[in-house]
Formats: C-alpha cells, structure tokens, sequence
C-alpha cells in the first residue's frame, strides 16, 4: 500500500465523520446557514460539506479559495465571504490537516466562527480517534445503558462481532463456584480455575496479552489474546479474542489493547454491580416471601407465593410443584401429583422427597432441579424447575433456591399445622357434643337422628345408614337413618356389604365404587362404612354415601370411626335399655302394656289431663273356652282380643292386660260418652272377629277434673264393679259404672 493511498483512504474516513459532524450541526444550529465547511492539508481542500443552500454567488468565493489556500491557509476574503481554518494533526500524528469554514461575513462574526471551529477540531479529532476499536459509547448504546456484567458482556460481544465483521472469535468467562463458564462466544465451555490460573501464569496483571489458548480450546485458539479480570484480587473472569493468523494478532495486540483497557474498569464496575443486584433480588425476594408467610395460613396462598417468588426470580423457568398433600389448590398453580414407590414414578424427584436433598438432573438438553419442600417434621412435596436451555446454575444460586424452599416448606408446615390443629379443635368440639348428647339419655331414634344429622354437617354426607345386625343374623336398618336406608331395596343391596363387614370387621374407605366395579348403591359412588364394635363384639355399621366419587377425605373418614367409636357404647345401652323396659312394660302373651305401667300412665295422665276413661275386659266363660278346646286355645284367644282392642284405640291410649283373662284400656283425655262407643265398638267387634267365637264385657268408669276428682284405686274399683254387673245382667255388654251414672255423666 503507498503512502499516498493510504493517506488518501483516511481522509476518506475523516470526510465521512464530518458528514456525520455536519448533519448534527444542521439539525441543531439552524444559525448555520450558507455555510461551507472543509477538510484540507496544507497545500489543498479535500472534501467540502455544506451547511444549507449555497447561492450561485458564492461559487466564484470558492473557487478562489480553493487556489489560495495553501499560500494562507489560516484566513482568506473574497468579496462578502471569508474563509477561515483551524490546523489540527491527524491521529498518527504526521500529517498537518485543517478544518476549515467559508461564509457570509456580512451576516456572521469570524471571531465567533472561528472559536467555534476550535471546539469542532477538539471533538473532531477525538471523534475521529474514536473510530478504532470498540468504546464506552458504543457498549453502552447497544447495553442500553445497563451495565450488569452478563448485559455488558452479550453488548460488548455484539459490538466485537461488528467491529471485526464477525471474522474472529470472542470468549468471555465468567467465574461460577470453581470453574469458569464460557457465558457468550461461539464454544459453549467450562474450564477450571487452575487450568485459567495457569494460562495466566506469566503476569497476573489486567493486561492484554498473548496467550497459549490452544491448551484450553485446542488449535482454534492458536493465535489468542487474553486478559484476566479481577475483582478484589480475585479472578473473576477472563476474555479471549482468537484470530486467524499471526500477522492479525500482532496488528491487533496494540490496537486492541487500547481499547480494551478502557472499557476494563466498566467490565469491573458492572461484574460488582451485579453481584450486589443479585443479592439484592435475592435478599428482597427473601424478605417478601417470608413476610407474606407469616401473614398467611392458607396454603394456597403460600403455594402461589413460592411459584411468584420463583418466576420473579427466573423468569425463564418452568416451575411445578409436586405435592404429597391432599391439598386443594387454585388452577393456576401448577401442581403435579407426587407418586412414589411405582415402576412408573420419576426416581430423582422420589430420591428429592425422601431424601430431602436437592436433586440436579442434567442429563436432558435442559437442567431440572427438584427441590424438597422441607418443613421441621418432614417433607411436603418436591418443586421441579426447569430451565429454558443448558444452564449451569451457581452453587449460591442454588442454595438460594433451597433457601425460598425452606421458607415455603416451613410455612406449608406451619399452616399444615395449623389447620390440623384447627380441624382436631372441630373434632373434638363433635364428639364432645355428641357425647354430651348421647348422655342425654333420649330414646335411640331421637340419638340417631341427632349422629345423622352431625355426620351430614361434618362431612356433607347425602345419606347415612346405621345397621344393627342381631344375635340370629339378620340385621336391621334403624329407625333415624335416612331414607335411602330405609328402602327396602337398598338393605337387599347392602348383603354382601354386611357379610364382608360381619367377617373382616374393618373400616372400609370407597372413593369410587364404580371405578371399583362394587355397585352397592348404584348412584353413589363414595361411602364410608365404618364397624360398631363394643367389647370385641360387632354390633353393627355405619354407612356414609355420596354421589360424587372421591367426595371425602381422609380425615373424614378418621373423623367418622373417631366418632363411631365414641358412640356405640352409648347406642347398645340405649338400646339394651329400652329392649328392657320394652320387656318390662310389656305383656309378654299379648304385647299389650303390663299392669305396672297402666298405673303409671293413668297417674300421669290424671296429673296433667282434665279427664280420662277406663275400661276393663274379661272375657266371658272363659273357664269353659280352655276346658273345651284346651289352654292353647285360651291363649290365642286371649291374643285375639287383645288384637281388637289395639284396633279399636289410638296410639296415645293404653291397652295392658290386667291378669289373667282379664284386660284394660285406659282413655286419657277422652271424654265417658266416647269410651262407651269405644268399648261397644269392642264388645261387637270381638264377638264376630274372635276364632273359636267368644264374648266380652266390659265395665266402664271415668274421671274429670271437676265433677269427680281423681283417684286411682276409685277408677279401678268403679270399672270393676260395672264389669260386675254387666256379668250379672247378661254378659257380652257394656256397663258404666254408678259412680258416673249418678252424677249423671252416662252420656248415653
Ligand atoms: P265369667 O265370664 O262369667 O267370669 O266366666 P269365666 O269362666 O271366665 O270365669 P272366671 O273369670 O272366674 O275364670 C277365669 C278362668 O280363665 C280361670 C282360668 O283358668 C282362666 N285363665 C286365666 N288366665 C288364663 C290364661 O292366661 N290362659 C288361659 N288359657 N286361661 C286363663
Ligand atoms: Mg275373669
Ligand atoms: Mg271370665
């Protein structure tokens, strides 16, 4: 290349840059107007560029300028315009050049031109000296004015690749944990420290220098620069710019050097920078998680606060949560159940939850972390993050990451906890209010319907069932159950349920009968059946169905054998009792009340009623019914009778047998003229209905509030003599007692 070539190819560039120079002047200094500006050496003008319109006037000035510039290149007058010019050096410093301006000087002061053109010349130049290499101001621009080192470095990448017309390679490492990881170039690598400390070796100053890359990144690199970059003494990081050949490195080493030490302490600064931000982040994304985990114990809530604390933090990430909790959580977080101890199962997240260590899987094209969600008693679930490309993440930012975790498994803990303790709390207050219930002593379906009621509420049962099964074998849906339970059907339905429960006497749990194949209660899909079992000995089951199929927890299920077992007791006493006073009270031949408690309830009537009627039956020759068919015979007689008169009267009144052949019937409330037709209706009835045929009399004797007072033995002694007399006069009759009849109360 000859020297005037050369020169003439610079000037070129320097014209270019004062094009650029003056189309900034233009659009900013509108006072500039018919204005020439020029470059010149010092015997003549290169390159003219003009500020506005030039007048055709102004072409003769020119001319003459441009031939007596070299005898006066300083300051020239040509009519109403004058040149003038400032001399300044080239950047390799040989050549003499001017920057010169031509004007109206009728309209504009040189004084003011020229200082101005000195400003120029000084911006001019360092302009111009900026136009090797890569600055401060192009790296910011393309960073966009961020200087975190990551964002520095892809800018400055960018700005080599156009500085050098993407002929040569770049390689920046950065320090991660004990390795250095290549973090924008065109070989994805790590190397280890001392391997980089080595390379080094010779002069461990921030300098560019030519290094034996080849050892690192083989013959690629044979034709290395390298310079280390230290933070506080610490290699941090280090940049390669690798060329072709040995002619472009040696023309580079100083050029490059140049440059590249300017932008040294930026590197610096922004590498600081971003350490500091990232803990920062960190520290911040810390503080506002655990924050929100001590406002809330609501694990929705907490599960969303670790998914956001995890997008903000990797925005790049894809994240779900693993759950080993039947934890009901909101579709937008994204969850995925955790399975264990299957063929199928993933054995790293397995590994995760078991182990409660972080898991790194690197073995797909993207890294996966499964992190445990750690809690003091143990661990709540697995977070699997995956990265959008190869990554190699920093042991601080994984620490951060098990860190949030933590945080999130201790608050999961906590609110886990929390609601346990809540639902024991809710528990506890059921069973303690069905026990103080139960104490109460009501009659078992009153207790039943009452448990029916409490399971419908705690568990949003639709029906529930209680099956007492019996010494004999059958079994007995209760009275208090609700319908479904009461059909008939539905107990045929339930047989092979019973014999299954009859030989395992275990709680079952059905989430889904159907999917089970077991169609016990064809539309309900969830049931819980759940043993009486008191003393060893089953006595029965309770049932608790749904529709929809997995409709109960876990904890419903506890919750309801917690319950059964609390209350059996009292149901077979309950039910031991009243089968007793049922014996009691009952006449064993003719399940009509017992004598013992036809007193009691006549008392109590005559306590609380205004009035009430008595009736008492004996069958007439009765002697004669077991001397010709036998005692047998009696019996069912006798049973036969004291049919009709259940019969003949309402549920409120009371037939007993009084002894013997002999029954009665107290009325409460009833006033004498009804119990007559009562006993008359009798009276007729059993004479047609009764098999071999007998007869009855009945006496009749009444009480009221007013007329005759009440009294137990003179309500009996009357209806006994009225019974008398009907025996008397004729049998097969009513007869009303005197007593009635004198106060005249017959009513017939
Ligand atoms: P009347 O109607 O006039 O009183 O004549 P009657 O034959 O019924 O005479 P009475 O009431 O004195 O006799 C009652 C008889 O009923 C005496 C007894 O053998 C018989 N009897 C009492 N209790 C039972 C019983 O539980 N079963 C049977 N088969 N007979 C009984
Ligand atoms: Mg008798
Ligand atoms: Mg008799």
């Amino acid at each position: 290349m000859d020297k005037l070539t050369f020169f003439e190819s610079r000037l070129q560039k320097y014209s270019s840059y004062l094009k650029e120079l003056v189309s900034d002047i233009d659009v900013h200094t509108p006072s500039f107007k018919q204005t020439v500006i020029f470059i010149a050496s010092t015997n003549r003008i290169f390159t003219m560029h003009r500020l506005g319109d030039i007048p055709d006037r102004m072409i003769e000035p020119i001319q003459f300028f441009e031939r007596v510039f070299q005898n006066n290149p300083l300051v020239n007058k040509f009519n109403d315009y004058t040149q003038i010019a400032v001399p300044f050096s080239g950047y390799d410093g040989e050549n003499q050049l001017y920057l010169g301006m031509i004007f109206d000087s009728t309209s504009q002061s040189e004084i003011e031109l020229r200082a101005f053109l000195k400003g120029l010349v000084v911006g001019f130049v360092a302009f111009i000296e900026e136009g090797e290499g890569i600055h401060f101001k192009d790296l910011l621009i393309k960073a966009n004015f961020e200087i975190e080192f990551s964002v520095l470095t892809k800018a400055f990448a960018s700005c080599y690749q156009k500085h050098c017309q993407r002929k040569n390679k770049l390689l920046i490492f950065e320090k991660h944990d004990d390795c250095f990881i290549s973090l924008k170039g065109d070989l994805q690598r790590r190397i280890n420290h001392t391997d980089l400390l080595l390379l080094f070796d010779d002069n461990m100053k921030e300098q560019l220098r030519v290094v034996h890359g080849e050892s690192l990144f083989g013959e690629i690199a044979t034709h290395c620069l390298g310079c280390p970059i230290f933070v506080e003494d610490e290699l941090v990081a280090a940049c390669f710019f690798l060329f072709e050949d040995k002619g472009e490195i040696l023309a580079a080493r100083n050029s490059y050097s140049h440059w590249f030490n300017e932008l040294l302490p930026l590197f610096k600064k922004g590498y600081i920078l971003e350490q500091e931000n990232k803990k920062t982040k960190r520290r911040n994304i810390l503080m506002q998680v655990t924050k929100k985990f001590h406002s809330t114990m609501n694990i929705e809530e907490i599960l969303g606060e670790i998914i956001d604390a995890l997008h903000t933090a990797y925005p790049s990430f894809l994240v779900h949560l693993l759950l080993s909790q039947e934890w009901k959580v909101k579709a937008d977080i994204p969850t995925k159940p955790l399975t264990y101890g299957e063929e199928t199962g993933n054995k790293i997240v397995e590994h995760a939850y078991l182990t409660g260590d972080i898991q790194i899987d690197q073995t797909g094209e993207r890294m996966t972390l499964y992190v445990p969600l750690r809690g003091k008693q143990g661990v709540y679930g697995v977070m699997e993050i995956k990265s959008s490309q190869t990554v190699i993440l920093p042991r601080s930012e994984i620490d951060f990451i098990q860190m949030l975790a933590d945080t999130g498994g201790n608050a999961l803990e906590n609110a886990e906890l929390y609601q346990q303790s809540r639902n024991l709390i809710h528990d506890l207050q059921l069973i303690n209010e069905t026990s103080h219930q139960l104490n109460l002593n009501l009659r078992l379906a009153d207790t039943i319907n009452f448990m029916v009621q409490q399971i419908i509420e705690s568990f949003g049962a639709e029906h529930v069932g209680f099956i007492m099964f019996h010494p004999k074998g059958e079994s007995t849906v209760l009275e208090g159950s609700t319908e479904l339970f009461l059909k008939e059907d539905t107990q045929v339905k339930l047989d092979s349920l019973i014999t299954k429960m009859k030989r395992e006497k275990d709680p079952i749990y059905f989430g889904d009968l159907e999917s089970q194949e077991k169609q016990y209660l064809t539309e309900y899909k969830s049931m819980l059946v759940v043993p009486m079992i008191q003393s060893n000995e089953l006595k029965g089951m309770v049932l608790a169905v749904h529709r929809l199929p997995y409709y109960f927890t876990f904890e419903n299920f506890k919750l309801l054998q917690s319950l059964v077992h609390h209350s059996t007791l009292a149901f077979t006493n309950s039910m031991l009792h009243e089968e007793l006073e049922r014996l009691v009270i009952t006449d064993h031949l003719t399940k009509l009340y017992s004598r013992s408690h036809l007193d009691e309830r006549i008392q109590d009537s005559m306590y609380k009623d205004g009035q009430g009627a008595f009736l008492l039956l004996d069958i007439d020759n009765f002697k004669l019914i077991n001397d010709t068919f036998g005692h047998q015979v009696g019996d069912d007689i006798i049973i036969q009778v004291a049919n009709v008169m259940k019969k003949n009267i309402r549920t409120d009144d009371i037939a007993a047998r009084w002894g013997g052949e002999e029954l009665a019937i107290y009325l409460p409330r009833v006033e004498l003229s009804i119990a007559i037709t009562i006993a008359e209706r009798i009276v007729q009835t059993v004479a047609i209905e009764t098999s071999p045929r007998v007869t009855v009399s009945i006496g009749v004797s009444h009480w009221s509030a007013y007329k005759n007072p009440p009294s137990l033995d003179h309500l009996f002694k009357e209806a006994d003599q009225a019974l008398y007399r009907a025996k008397e006069t004729g049998k097969n009759q009513v007869v009303v007692s005197d007593w009635n009849k004198e106060k005249g109360m017959e009513g017939v």
